[in-house]
């Protein structure tokens, strides 16, 4: 029979049970304990030792374990590697849980300390500076499904901002891919849910408790006065807020009040989007070759967080994008100006981070120093902004934030030591000539050690013992030291001194002055200790009850930082202000692809600058011409310049005027999402789909070689369908590359769509590409001498030549592979025609009585039915 589990081990298991999927941190002394399969997860996933410790039923217990001073830095590790963990912290001391067994009647040497779970940490649940990256933002998102429509609720509780919003349920994907959520929390059961989500109890997602624990928090008696948010959102909220107070066990983290999201504010972008244009990563997930990355110029972790937001989220409205390109252009056109703003944002610590945590109470008087710092850079700024000619309204609006912190900052300055350390329990953070009674318990403390200093000399003298030291230890205190040469000397009844010690080579007394002298310090060290944590704990009320104000403050240095980092990037690369416009134009002079460009000049070379002109009467542009040749880029570029425009940044090109467009579409290069189990064929016929469905005459569409994951014929008839039913039905600005020379019969049929492409020249036998857009359709697609520049075998490739001329022969003769597609009716009149036939159809099974058909006027209607079809 397995033994009755011990004490703890009970304890261990219940904790265990109340973490759920979480690994359980169990502390013991210095170290949290891992158990049980948590214990292997944790070792295999920080690659640490895997021991054991005792038995369960009848098996050893595998254990493994990390320091607590160290515990961040696993807990970063497992956070990233997928885990949750539970926190499992003593919550009495040994004496006390000695304390209440003896009350219980319980044996004291078997008293348990009691422990409980403080804290889940889990992805969205991050504060520490530690486990956070500094320029990224981290997101924790909640969904839910209210009658059909989509309610999401997004917070980062290291800045406490939060907004809700709505969408259909086909914009869940996209709404989620542009948040970019370390971590999502959905209803229990809820299929639409990414299947990586946490999943939380179905009535955590009640929207009248959303409203009632918004209100509770901010302490308003309706939301009516921070925007209209629905059922959907306010339901997303009630999980969310659950959520995150059962991950604090009760306590909610810092959360300014809700911002609603509006629905067509912003540019929409789905996922697929996101991935193709390599907004903040890259294919493979990379910073590194973002366009992030590229145009990243922010001096500031809060600067480089929003500046990712903006990128993420483009604007829709012409009044805020051109408040932000005013900003931007004023400090482009002054350097000296700019210069010094970037110097002093540059000395500003992250006040919003540092804001988070103290309003977590998890912040430290670092924290408090940071806040401090911050906030006089902030006001240093406003008075160096405030002085500048020419500013522009979003700068007035933004400076106001900037200052008003005067009784703060004062505050804070007197009271701190100008570095406060990361550690509260060890005090020292407290300026001098803050608190008179603590300066007079410090000076306590300094005469005592100077007494000890002057006994020490005192008994060397007295005992004629030059090695005699005194000494400090964490178990005896202070004590006296002699060679054990010389113990005899102290040991002597009437010497003074008293026995503690004796070690090999030496011996420890007391004495009666030294004794005392240590209690002073011992107590004088106390009480100061006290009174450091009690100005704590004012100074952390005081930032607190300002922390909305504060929080706008992190917000305005945030968007000064990264008007001034776009500013820069604009001048380092000749860029320009975009003009928005209302109408669906998209005219770009010498227009570039920042990333392409920036890799290219590394290389020492130089990229060629192309120009795009879509507009009303040429929405739709056919790119053709070799590969490699630059198509990609093309597109590429076009779609990255109206996005940078659209968050309000200056773009890579010599001029261009953007229409504001509702959507952006990219379909380029499918190849990647293989490993998601989808062929591409498949996954781009998804993508295609879904821009025919959603793309709009405000939409600005890029695709590249639809149709080429299929047979030529498939693929030619796809890519012709799709062109045409862009331009008669989408109506979006487009540009569309493509390797199929037969499309450009389209051009005959659709007005508003034109032949272009990408230059290529055979020079003594070698190609050579030109990189460069010219007018009309290409001439040939270069396709073996690409092959041969790829250094495919000579033979391979001359073989192909004469395969080639043979199919190239057998074209003439037949008219070609779109033989006969000239006489095509355009894609509405063909679609109507498809529909008049569906309708005869229709019409006829609407007459049938199947009840009372016979099997042989069944048999005869099917043939009638054949026939209409
Ligand atoms: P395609 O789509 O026609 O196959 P890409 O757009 O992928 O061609 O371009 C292939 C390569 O050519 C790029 O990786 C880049 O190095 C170079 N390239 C593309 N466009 C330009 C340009 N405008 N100027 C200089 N080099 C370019």
């Amino acid at each position: 029979m397995a033994a009755k589990p011990t004490p703890m081990m009970e304890q261990y298991l219940a904790l265990k049970e109340e973490a759920g999927g979480a690994l359980l941190f169990y502390r013991m002394g210095d170290f949290f304990e891992l158990f049980f399969d948590d214990a292997k997860v944790a070792s295999r996933v920080l690659d640490i030792a895997l021991t054991s410790r005792g038995e369960h039923g009848g098996e050893p217990v595998p254990m493994c374990g990390v320091p607590v001073h160290s515990a961040e830095g696993y807990l970063a590790r497992l956070i990233k590697g997928g885990c949750r963990v539970a926190i499992a912290e003593q919550v009495e001391t040994p004496e006390e849980a000695k304390a209440r067994a003896k009350k219980d009647g319980r044996p004291v040497s078997k008293a348990l300390v009691a422990r409980d779970i403080v804290r889940f940490v889990t992805a969205g649940t991050l504060t520490e500076e530690a486990l956070l990256e500094p320029r990224r933002a981290n997101l924790l998102a909640a969904i839910c499904d209210v009658r059909g429509a989509i309610g999401v609720a997004a917070c980062d509780i290291s800045t406490g901002q939060m907004v809700l919003e709505e969408c259909a349920p086909e914009g869940l994907a996209a709404a989620l891919a542009r948040l970019g959520a370390s971590e999502v929390v959905a209803p229990d059961g809820w299929d639409a849910a990414p299947p990586d989500a946490t999943f939380r109890p179905t009535g955590d997602f009640a929207s009248d408790r959303g409203e009632a624990k918004l209100k509770d928090l901010h302490g308003l008696a309706t939301l009516d006065g921070l925007g209209d948010f629905s059922r959907p959102m306010l339901a997303a909220a009630a999980g969310l807020l659950a959520y995150l107070d059962h991950a604090g066990r009760g306590t909610l983290p810092f959360l300014l009040p809700p911002v609603a999201r509006e629905a067509g504010t912003h540019l929409a972008m789905d996922e697929a989007t996101r991935a193709s244009l390599e907004i903040l990563v890259t294919q493979r997930g990379e910073r590194a070759g973002s366009l992030l990355a590229s145009i990243d110029r922010c001096v500031t972790g809060a600067g480089a967080r929003q500046l990712a937001e903006d990128l993420a989220a483009p604007l829709a409205v012409a009044g805020p994008i051109e408040e932000r390109l005013a900003l931007v252009a004023r400090l482009h056109r002054d350097p000296l100006l700019r210069g010094d703003v970037r110097a002093l944002l540059r000395s500003a610590p992250d006040v919003g981070r540092a804001l988070g945590r103290i309003v977590a109470d998890r912040g430290s008087p670092r924290d408090l120093g940071q806040v401090r710092d911050g906030l006089a850079e902030a006001r240093r700024l406003r008075d160096l902004l405030q002085a500048a000619p020419d500013r522009t309204s979003l700068l007035d609006r933004l400076l106001p934030a900037l200052g008003g912190h005067g009784a703060l900052t004062d505050l804070l300055d007197r009271a701190l030591v100008p570095s406060p350390p990361t550690e509260r329990g060890h005090g020292g953070f407290i300026a001098e000539g803050y608190d008179a009674a603590l300066d007079e318990l410090r000076a306590t403390s300094s005469n005592a050690r100077r007494a000890i200093a002057a006994l020490e000399a005192r008994y060397r003298d007295e005992t004629g013992i030059a090695s005699l030291k005194v000494k400090h230890n964490g178990v005896l205190g202070y004590f006296i030291e002699v060679p054990a040469k010389h113990a005899d000397t102290l040991m002597a009844p009437d010497s003074g001194f008293t026995h503690r010690q004796t070690m090999a080579g030496a011996v420890r007394f007391n004495s009666v002055q030294l004794h005392e002298e240590a209690t002073r310090i011992a107590e004088a060290g106390g009480h100061a200790l006290a009174a450091e944590d009690a100005h704590f704990e004012e100074l952390v009320g005081e930032v607190v009850s300002r922390r909305e104000a504060i929080a706008a403050t992190a917000a305005a240095l945030a968007r000064i930082d990264v008007s001034a980092g776009l500013a820069e990037r604009a001048s380092e690369g000749d860029w320009c202000r975009p003009d928005i416009v209302a109408e669906p134009v998209l005219a770009i002079e010498q227009g570039r692809h920042p990333v392409v460009e920036a890799a290219l000049a590394q290389a020492g070379e130089r990229f060629v600058a192309n120009d795009c002109h879509l507009g009303p009467r040429s929405r739709l542009w056919l790119i053709g011409g070799p590969n490699m040749g630059g198509k990609s880029t093309f597109l590429r570029q076009n779609a990255l310049i109206l996005l940078l425009a659209q968050a309000g940044s200056f773009v890579p090109a010599g001029k261009a005027t953007v229409g504001l467009a509702d959507r952006l579409f990219s379909r380029v290069g499918a190849s990647d999402n293989l490993a998601r189990g989808r062929s591409t064929f498949m996954v781009e016929m998804v993508e295609t789909a879904a821009i025919l469905s959603q793309a709009t005459d405000k939409s600005f569409v890029i695709l590249d070689e639809v149709g080429r994951g299929t047979s030529t014929y498939d693929g030619l008839a796809l890519a012709w369908a799709v062109v045409e039913a862009v331009h008669e039905t989408n109506r979006s600005r487009c540009l569309f590359a493509t390797h199929y020379h037969e499309l450009a019969r389209l051009a005959e049929t659709c007005d508003a769509l034109s032949l272009h492409h990408v230059r290529a020249r055979e020079w003594k036998g070698e190609l050579v590409l030109l990189h460069e857009l010219a007018e009309g359709a290409a001439d040939r697609s270069y396709g073996l001498a690409v092959a041969r520049l790829a250094g495919v075998p000579k033979q391979v490739v001359s073989r192909a030549r004469s395969v080639l001329d043979k199919l190239e022969k057998g074209r003439a003769e037949t008219g070609g592979l779109a033989a006969g597609l000239g006489e095509l009716p355009l894609f509405a009149a063909a679609a109507h025609a498809d529909e008049k036939e569906c309708d005869a159809l229709r019409d006829r099974l609407g007459e049938i009585d199947a009840d009372t058909l016979s099997p042989r006027d069944a048999l005869e209607l099917l043939y009638e039915l054949k026939n209409l079809a």
